[in-house]
């Protein structure tokens, strides 16, 4: 499965920023998949959870934020987002071909959500 190796990559990058920064235990990742990404975001969460049912990441949350397919029209140029990604007819002038992407295929981790201890000791929540 092709999101499986996208999730090992994903948690090695989590885990050098996870030594990096200090960070005491990480709550959530969230992360950016776009519509031409090429990955599923069913598998990535399933891949996830096959990832991180033990080990130093057991347990932490995965978010999917999918985002959209945006282009800019070959012909005129006119920026819109097209419904189906093999079909993109311009609303402006209705050319069909040459339109360049401008979001859609990327697949990025937004944001690590952790603990960082303070003062170097855990909150015990007294
Ligand atoms: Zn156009």
């Amino acid at each position: 499965m092709h999101e499986l190796s996208l999730i090992e990559s994903m948690l090695s990058i989590i885990r050098e920023e996870k030594a990096k920064h200090g960070m005491d235990r990480i709550l959530r990742v969230r992360v950016v998949n776009g519509a031409l990404s090429g990955a599923v975001s069913d598998a990535l969460a399933f891949g996830w959870e096959c990832l991180t049912q033990e080990g130093d990441l057991q347990g932490v949350a995965l978010e999917i934020t999918d985002a959209p397919l945006k282009v800019v029209c070959g012909a005129c140029g006119k920026p819109f987002e097209p419904e189906d990604k093999h079909y993109m007819p311009c609303p402006a002038c209705g050319e069909i071909l040459g339109h360049t992407v401008t979001s859609g295929k990327e697949l990025y981790i937004e944001e690590i959500e952790a603990d960082i201890p303070e003062d170097g000791e855990p909150a015990t929540g007294v």
